[in-house]
């Protein structure tokens, strides 16, 4: 799942479905309150911290909860 932040689409922790609403955070630490998505979302370019971070995780659906801050 993905959101598209200041015009980078940036990846959602995948722990739950996201809804419209929602204040999440993305794999690379930004905080997003989701809106819906449009068409246009798809379209912008993908931080690189979260694809990096989603492909080295094998986008397991399950990644580690206890980190600390
Ligand atoms: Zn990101």
């Amino acid at each position: 799942m993905t959101a598209v932040i200041r015009s980078l689409r940036h990846a959602l922790h995948p722990t739950e479905p996201p809804h419209p609403g929602q204040c999440r955070e993305t794999l690379c630490g930004e905080t997003i309150d989701l809106g819906k998505p449009t068409a246009i979302d798809w379209l912008s370019p993908t931080c690189d911290t979260c694809w990096l971070t989603a492909t080295a995780t094998g986008d397991r659906l399950h990644p580690p909860r206890d980190r600390t801050r």
